[in-house]
């Protein structure tokens, strides 16, 4: 009889991410079981009852599932689950915490294929520079100024440049990001996609500066804002940001785009209290689609 295949899924946080549950059993595991609090020495314990309770065959249909938030300290699990390995019994382990380690393998995917489709090259061979990124809002702002600083010691014209949305303009790490970015004059373009809405609330619950460009005006940056909406403005306001930037003086700026918000980072609708607001859906299709065809923004 063939034995069911089993995920164990190990995490040093109080519960496993329902999302990995869901993704396990829709990747075809017969059952799903979490550990959690897991501990670093607790982990030698547990992968050696997965292993040593199967036979050399079941084992195959056995894997372990790191989780957690914690990307070195489910590398440092992942090892010991290494070493509780006694061949032939071995498993599966594969470590995710909060999804980052899919994440980055699908941007490695993503790049190859690109090289492939585009370049007809491989990844082999290449140089390769890895910036990292966080999903915690406002977080790749100060990553980027890390990126200009780097770029500012080797030399060259190179110059960093970090999308963001416009709830990131509220959080502290933006104006400390601003604020070192101007105080060490460094290469570096901020980019604000503006929608209006920082998830699911209205800028006007937010904040009270109506454009995200004044935001940074007391620091003298370089600063403008475009409709998004419009290809070419945003082509050639960012053309000039960049030959600002490479021409070097500490010219740096940010350039703040309305998408899919109102206009050019303008009035947007108060909320009255208790009630919603509700914005006028103003695009309907890829600006890029539209400029392509030859329409011009509304
Ligand atoms: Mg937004």
């Amino acid at each position: 009889m063939e034995r069911p295949h089993l995920l164990h899924m190990i995490t040093p946080d109080a519960n496993v991410s329902p999302f990995d549950v869901n993704m396990a059993y829709d990747a075809g595991f017969d059952a799903v079981i979490p550990y959690t609090h897991v501990a670093v020495k607790d982990v030698r314990g547990l992968v050696q009852d997965m292993i040593f309770s199967r036979s050399v065959n079941d084992v195959k249909r056995t894997a372990l599932f790191i989780c957690g938030r914690d990307a070195s300290l489910a590398l440092d699990m992942l090892d010991k689950a290494r070493d509780a390995m006694v061949p032939p019994f071995e498993i599966s382990c594969f470590p995710d915490p909060a999804g980052s380690f899919t994440t980055a393998a699908a941007m490695v995917a993503c790049v190859e294929k690109a090289l492939r489709d585009k370049k007809k090259r491989e990844l082999k061979g290449c140089t390769v520079a890895v910036f990292g990124a966080t999903g915690v809002v406002g977080g790749n702002v100060p990553l980027a100024l890390g990126s200009a600083l780097a770029a500012r010691l080797l030399g060259g014209d190179r110059v960093a440049v970090v999308f963001f949305g416009d709830g990131a303009v509220q959080s502290g790490i933006f104006a400390e990001s601003v604020n070192l970015a101007t105080l060490w004059r460094l290469p570096v373009i901020l980019v604000c996609e503006n929608n209006g809405f920082a998830e699911f609330t209205p800028r006007s619950a937010h904040t009270t500066v109506e454009r995200v460009s004044d935001v940074v005006a007391p620091y003298g940056l370089d600063r403008e804002t475009v409709d998004g909406n419009d290809v070419l403005a945003v082509r050639e306001a960012f053309a000039r940001f960049l030959a600002s930037a490479r021409a070097g003086g500490g010219r740096r700026g940010v350039l703040a785009g309305s998408v899919d918000g109102p206009r050019g980072g303008g009035p947007v609708p108060r909320r009255p209290p208790g009630g919603r607001v509700q914005l006028p859906l103003r695009r309907s299709r890829d600006p890029a689609d539209s400029h392509a065809a030859g329409e011009r923004p509304a």
